[in-house]
């Protein structure tokens, strides 16, 4: 058997990976048609692929490469961890120090009272953490009928069976019969496509409003947690109304409910701020956080929990918890991450200087004649194809065709951008220059005039 090096050709590692490679959230067999692309090296925000072509990478992989590729710092820190301890558990009375070290930076760096960190390997299990905490926290305090946990539909909180069923994504309900008992769903405030003719913050208010209705028919003393991503990812970069979360935050106050939000995408400078809840003004019980932790280079999430529900928890044994729960590798590199976001001012730059420049050239899209929206808060952007703007109006298409020949067109100019439904969507390492955002403007632009293009020649508009 050849070894599998960079330096095969690029038709033998397609052929290699279709026939032993399952590829998350892809139709296998429609892969093996074309071939995946080869990823073979990165820096900066650009990829290399297997053809040489550089790529620019508008999604920071999965919105998690926040310092950028091919840092060394994070390699020299992992190489120098797995010398002199690779691995030890923090079960059983036991800590090391780059847990340690990583806990008091994150309660350092969470707002309010977010002072505990109870380690995962990403944010799916940090999620499935938040199920068993909020419940064991209810049962503690001898209120053990307190189970249910309200999400929204268009939610995405992982792919575990715990994140799955608080995910409100009804496609993935569907493969494995969930979600799991206890988990109710509430309308996402997605003004453009569900609005209508109401004004945005009526819309999002009623949108909140929901959730009180929600707890009074599933009754306020079986109701433990509400949670929601501050900016809905992959839903399709979905930014609720001005009001939204101060009414999501009088209802869970009124009634008691515990407030997890899921800052997996938004943490860590995303939108501007260290954590989305300061940018939208959220004060969380408990914080999901992953991804831009370590800017993916090693796997880590956590959930980061107040001093109300850890000190609740404190009392009894939590009998819950990962192998590779606060790994010594994962927080050494998470560490040296946090350092550098901190110490090179990337967040504050992001905030000060090039968020608002990436925000003045993609709302300059908006004048396409393709383009129903465009939204954008810091480093994560969206916005709506739709063949008629004046109207906010949906493609005849079944939804999504024209977003994918969109997407294909972005990747044939070396732009990585994603689409979710037909909304097209960013979120690039926070590194990214002014002279790199002006490029990936004029790759979109160029990719949406030729989409335009086949759209009307295949008669979609
Ligand atoms: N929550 C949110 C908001 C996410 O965007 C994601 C991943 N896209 C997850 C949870 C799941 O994280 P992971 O894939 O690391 O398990």
């Amino acid at each position: 058997m050849n070894k599998i090096t960079n330096h095969l050709p690029t038709a033998e590692l397609q052929a290699i990976d279709a026939a032993h490679h399952m590829h998350p959230f892809t139709a296998d067999g429609e892969l093996k048609q074309k071939g995946a692309r080869v990823i073979t090296s990165a820096k900066g925000i650009w990829l290399k692929d297997s053809e040489g072509e550089q790529v620019l990478d508008a999604m920071a992989g999965l919105w998690c490469v926040n310092i950028g590729y091919g840092r060394d710092e994070l390699a020299d820190v992992a190489a120098r961890q797995m010398r002199e301890l690779p691995y030890y558990n923090t079960f059983f009375q036991t800590t090391h120090v780059p847990a340690i070290a990583l806990a008091q930076k994150l309660a350092e760096l969470a707002p309010g009272d977010l002072n505990h960190v109870f380690y995962a390997n990403g944010g799916s299990d940090a999620n499935d953490t938040n199920i068993r905490m909020v419940r064991t926290y209810w049962a503690e305090k001898g209120q053990p009928e307190r189970e249910v946990i309200i999400s929204r539909w268009n939610a995405y909180h992982g792919s575990t069976i715990g994140g799955t069923s608080l995910g409100g994504m009804k496609g993935m309900h569907g493969q494995g019969s969930l979600p799991i008992p206890g988990i109710e769903f509430i309308d996402q405030p997605n003004w453009y496509a569900e609005g209508g003719d109401t004004d945005p913050e009526a819309f999002g208010l009623e949108r909140a409003q929901q959730l009180e209705a929600k707890i009074k028919e599933i009754g306020p003393e079986k109701v433990a947690a509400f949670i929601g991503e501050p900016v809905q990812g992959a839903g399709g970069v979905i930014v609720a109304p001005d009001g939204y979360w101060a009414e999501i935050q009088r209802i869970c106050r009124k009634y008691d409910i515990l407030l997890i939000v899921d800052e997996v995408i938004t943490g860590f400078g995303r939108t501007g701020n260290w954590f989305g809840s300061q940018t939208l003004d959220i004060k969380p019980d408990i914080m999901t956080v992953a991804k831009g932790l370590s800017s993916g280079y090693v796997p880590i999430g956590a959930s980061i929990v107040s001093d109300k529900v850890a000190d609740v928890l404190a009392a009894t044994e939590f009998n819950h918890g990962y192998t590779y729960s606060g790994h010594p590798v994962a927080c050494a590199v998470a560490l040296e991450n946090l350092r550098i976001l901190q110490e090179e001012g990337i967040v504050d730059r992001v905030r000060e200087d090039t968020a608002p420049y990436l925000a003045e050239k993609w709302h300059s899209l908006a004048d396409h004649p393709f383009v129903g929206e465009t939204k954008i808060v810091g480093m994560m952007a969206s916005l709506a194809l739709t063949p008629d703007k004046s109207k906010r109006a949906p493609f005849a298409a079944d939804t999504g065709t024209v977003g994918y020949i969109t997407r294909e067109r972005c990747f044939a100019n070396n732009l990585i951008m994603r689409h979710v439904g037909d909304r097209m969507i960013i979120s690039p390492p926070l590194v990214i220059t002014r002279a790199e955002i002006d490029t990936l403007i004029e790759r979109a632009r160029k990719s949406l005039d030729e989409a335009y293009e086949i759209v009307k020649e295949k008669g979609l508009l």
